[in-house]
């Protein structure tokens, strides 16, 4: 008689926990894995895929704008907020059938019902109790929320994604990833729209060129971006939420988007109970091969507080089903270079260093960089510009960093991450035919290095 229900259960089916799930049962391994929202987790219904189908519809207004000079004309177009949320969530479920259906065909069981860790080995869903040789957590992330009087009042990109309204006037509160894409989302959309930053600027950890460029892109367009602007409180009066910000100052919206950042999602999960080491942001601690305290209890991407992005869980997910179940052979990528965007409008990527910490790994470093208004943008007389910024490392001249702010540059920046994973030198950039007429090009064209500035002397 076999000692356990499975040899086992997974608790999350977002990106890391269906790919390891799959990978495991596809390997011959007796699989479960429990979810109480919806198969594909975070990325599939409430983050990547929902948020660039809203960014794509928030960048058509621009096309609309943009035909006229390319001798279109478009009768006054006009926007549909519920069709465009119905057509969504059309495409939402039709992708949650289909990870159904990629788990049923590698044998795994799908429970439907919140987990909870009882034991080591054992696991309960709905009142069920499970027993699994090994347990995974992937358990993803969840919405931080500041303690802020009138916090109940406003959204997270949770609810953001299924309101039933657009509405006229949004507050975002934070300026990181989500911040600044949603505000793009609702600004794109027609909402007057103002982002407020508790710091100096957007996205800190980007490259500080990046982060500034960006934000004149966005400020030239109209969004409102309100920096040292630290929210107080929120507070319902009549039809209108007033934000208090900064000293004394005040809004007045219809909503009020937090994004504020994400935290593991470990409460109410039994494991510090079952023995699993927890930090203090309640990520489940790790060691290089998913293992936490506890010998049977594992955990994969983002409720272990690394990098948080789809491609890390899956990475993750993949890696502990070949080291525990023989899946196909998964080696990590070095995260140090995972490539990362920011869908905004126009979009932020980058692979690599930015200049501040390629300074402080590697002290003197050279900067080539371009700001250019692209060809589409002549005919349709629009002003939004190009950015484009690569760190050399002047010993072994390997490109250390590559930074762009611009129409497709997370399409641009994915395979210039290729180059920079194979150690690609400035010289090699520099002996790389160019494509012409295309965006990219500039950056196998950059030949003269910025001039010095006080970072250099
Ligand atoms: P998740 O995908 O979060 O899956 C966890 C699953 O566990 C969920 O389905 C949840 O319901 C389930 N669960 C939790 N607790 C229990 C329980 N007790 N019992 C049963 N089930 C449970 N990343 C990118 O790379 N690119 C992007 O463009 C991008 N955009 C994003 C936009 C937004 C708005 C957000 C919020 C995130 C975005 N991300 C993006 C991040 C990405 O979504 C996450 O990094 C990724 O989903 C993490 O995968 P995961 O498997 O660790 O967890
Ligand atoms: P981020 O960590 O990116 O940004 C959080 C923002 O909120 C920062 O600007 C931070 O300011 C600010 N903040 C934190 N606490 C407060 C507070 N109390 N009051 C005011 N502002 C505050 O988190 P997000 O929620 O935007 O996203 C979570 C993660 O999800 C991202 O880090 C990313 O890994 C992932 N993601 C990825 C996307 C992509 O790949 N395109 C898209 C969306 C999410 P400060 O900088 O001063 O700390």
């Amino acid at each position: 008689m076999r000692r356990y229900d499975y040899d086992l259960l997974t608790i999350g089916a977002g990106s890391g926990g269906v790919r390891a799930s799959r990978l495991a049962g596809a390997a011959g391994a007796r699989v479960a894995v429990a979810e109480d929202r919806q198969l594909g987790g975070t990325c599939v219904n409430l983050g990547c895929i929902p948020k660039k189908l809203l960014v794509y519809a928030a960048h058509l207004r621009e096309d609309l704008e943009d035909a006229a000079g390319y001798g279109w004309s478009v009768p006054p177009a006009s926007f549909d907020w519920p069709a465009l949320i119905a057509n969504k969530d059309r495409e939402l479920a039709r992708l949650a059938l289909i990870y159904g259906r990629l788990l049923g065909d590698a044998g795994v069981d799908v429970i439907d019902g919140r987990a909870r860790v009882v034991d080591p080995h054992t696991v309960e869903v709905a009142g069920r109790s499970i027993t699994a040789e090994r347990i995974l957590i992937a358990t993803g992330g969840w919405p931080d929320l500041p303690d802020l009087p009138g916090v109940e009042l406003a959204i997270t990109s949770n609810e953001a994604f299924h309101l039933k309204t657009l509405p006229r006037r949004v507050a975002v509160v934070g300026a990181g990833y989500i911040g600044v894409e949603f505000a793009g989302i609702f600004h794109g959309l027609g909402a007057r729209t103002t982002l407020l930053g508790r710091g100096r600027g957007l996205l800190r950890g980007f490259d500080d060129d990046l982060r500034v460029f960006l934000a004149e892109q966005l400020a030239e367009k109209g969004l409102d971006l309100r920096f040292h602007a630290p929210v107080r409180a929120i507070e319902r009066l009549g039809d209108d939420l007033r934000v208090d910000y900064g000293d004394g100052q005040h809004l007045l919206v219809d909503a009020v988007l937090l994004a504020t950042g994400r935290r593991p999602n470990t409460a109410g999960l039994g494991l510090t109970e079952a023995g699993v080491a927890l930090t203090e942001r309640g990520a489940v601690v790790v060691d290089d091969h998913f293992c936490s305290s506890v010998p049977s209890i594992f955990a994969i991407g983002d409720v272990t507080d690394q990098l948080a992005l789809t491609p890390v869980a899956i990475v993750h997910g993949a890696a502990f089903a070949q080291r525990h179940f023989g899946a196909p052979a998964a080696p990590l990528p070095d995260l140090t270079l995972a490539p990362t965007a920011v869908f905004s409008q126009p979009p932020l990527a980058a692979v690599g260093l930015s200049e501040h910490d390629a300074r402080r790994q590697y002290g003197a470093v050279h900067v080539y960089q371009s700001a250019f208004r692209p060809l589409k943008n002549t005919l349709s007389g629009r002003r939004e510009r190009t950015f484009m910024k690569l760190i050399v490392d002047p010993v072994s001249d390997r490109v250390l960093g590559v930074h762009m702010v611009g129409v497709d540059a997370p399409e641009i920046i994915q395979s210039l991450a290729v180059a920079l994973r194979c150690g690609a030198t400035k010289a090699q950039f520099d002996g790389t035919l160019a494509l012409h007429p295309t965006a990219a090009e500039e950056f196998v064209t950059m030949r003269h290095r910025r001039a010095p500035t006080d970072a250099d002397r």
